[in-house]
């Protein structure tokens, strides 16, 4: 699709504006480094890094012994060999020392700084620093998701997410384009947003009004939405593909797009702290690290990097944030590390997004698991909509079920029986019978949650 031109009398080649420009030349580099060597894209991050890592020495309070601390000698170079030494930075330490975290001097050339927050969910709220730079790249980034997953932008996007433009649940809110850095570059079709809160059937009252080509959304409020199409046997003809973001989805959902709605799912692993953190590749299901932003790790419980097939802490730090540089930050989520995808970028992958540590269960034989949760285990105990399991105990699990008809106990025997399987442990099982898919006062939905100590989010 060709640029928008910023001269109406230039229709060829069309003439882009200041700042589509910027973008447009930050998504050209970007097609390129997309392919590079993963060993040149490391070290150009590593050259990245000790600009950073200087600037956050001389002028974020917080790092001012970041060398020191780290064992290293005053104005040592930062590599690849001794990055695991440079200590991690938790959530919790974040909000203790805020005061902290931001730059005295944040070098001119940066854009305006704006204070973004997390959306909170391991129960800290993380406030920080962004600039115009980080934004300019966020915004490419967002122009590259685009591109891999070759979008129509001038068909029409629906989003459904809480929000500085959405406020209010059951508002329809319409606008002419897709968003600022989309519309930038781009002639854009319409978009709508509305609430994740909104009621499910007025949600799915606006989704048959607009008729999108592309619906943006929670994989929680996917999941609802397609559960509630399937029941009322409705359709969304059109529409394209799905997009999730915001927590971690499932092969299930992508089942449900497939059969509801005749469409593909991609997803997009993103925090609001640092942006976009991996795409999902064009070309397989791997997510691919958006290393020209940030550099990504994957450790395991005793601190070294996990090998593909291993799953660790996510471990991030943002390359461009001169106004708080986040450094070797452990946001809270876990992933399973990939290897080198098929598709030949040497952007490094994760296999699997798995969400947070309470969604990993603990067995009494000492494993701890993640289980995949999935409605083909169930497939066979009909007008089963949808499960959420508590672990309560080290060998219980409180199974939550929503169907219109409860469960009789041949229906409970046959589903005890299928998560023995999926947890490879026999564990006691008690259900109850719940109204609705339960969803978190954002919208958002874990299948899983352990309640044991040990396992509550850092
Ligand atoms: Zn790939």
């Amino acid at each position: 699709m060709p640029p928008k031109t910023s001269i109406p009398e230039a229709i060829w080649p069309p003439v882009s504006g200041p700042r589509a420009t910027m973008l447009l030349a930050l998504l050209y580099q970007l097609e390129q480094s997309q392919w590079w060597s993963s060993r040149n894209i490391l070290a150009q991050q590593f050259r990245q890094l000790n600009e950073l890592v200087d600037h956050a020495e001389r002028t974020v309070p917080y790092y001012h012994q970041i060398r020191r601390k780290a064992g290293l000698a005053p104005q040592e170079p930062i590599t690849a060999e001794n990055w695991q030494a440079i200590p991690l930075l938790t959530p919790a330490a974040l909000i203790k020392h805020a005061g902290q975290m931001a730059s005295t001097a944040i070098p001119p050339g940066h854009g305006r700084i704006t204070g973004l927050k997390s959306s909170g969910s391991t129960g800290h709220a993380v406030s920080v620093l962004a600039t115009g730079a980080t934004g300019l790249i966020w915004q490419a980034l967002n122009l590259r998701d685009h591109l891999w997953q070759a979008r129509d932008v001038s068909k029409r996007l629906v989003t459904i997410r809480s929000g500085r433009y959405v406020k209010e649940p059951g508002v329809l809110y319409e606008f002419p384009g897709w968003g600022i850095a989309t519309d930038l570059v781009f002639q854009t079709g319409p978009s709508a947003l509305f609430h994740n809160l909104t009621a499910l059937e007025r949600q799915a009252e606006f989704l048959q009004k607009l008729k999108p080509d592309y619906l943006f959304a929670f994989p929680g409020i996917i999941l609802r939405l397609a559960h509630y199409f399937r029941r009322h046997q409705l359709r969304l003809p059109g529409l394209k593909q799905v997009l999730t973001f915001g927590e971690p989805t499932s092969p299930e959902i992508e089942s449900l797009c497939r059969e509801v709605w005749d469409t593909e799912c991609r997803d997009m692993y993103s925090a609001e702290e640092a942006g976009c953190i991996a795409l999902q590749c064009p070309q397989t299901d791997n997510y691919h690290v958006q290393s020209e932003s940030l550099l990504v790790e994957v450790l395991d419980d005793k601190g070294d990097p996990c090998e593909p097939g291993e799953i660790g802490r996510v471990i991030l730090t943002t390359l461009h944030n001169f106004a708080m540089p986040l450094i070797r930050y452990q946001i809270g989520d876990y992933a399973e590390a990939g290897g080198p995808c098929p598709c030949g970028r040497g952007l490094p992958t994760l296999k699997r997004i798995l969400g947070r540590r309470r969604n990993r269960a603990r067995l009494p034989d000492g494993r701890r698991i993640w289980p995949q949760l999935s409605s083909e285990s169930w497939s066979d105990i009909k007008e089963i909509e949808c499960i959420q399991i508590r672990q309560k105990t080290l060998d219980r699990l409180d199974i939550g079920v929503v169907s219109p008809h409860p469960l009789n106990l041949s229906d409970e025997t046959r589903l005890t029986g299928s998560l023995h399987q999926v947890f490879g442990y026999p564990f006691a099982c008690i259900f109850s019978c719940l109204d609705a898919i339960p969803c978190h006062v954002n919208g958002k939905f874990e299948p899983f949650i352990s309640e044991l100590d040990d396992n509550r989010d850092e």
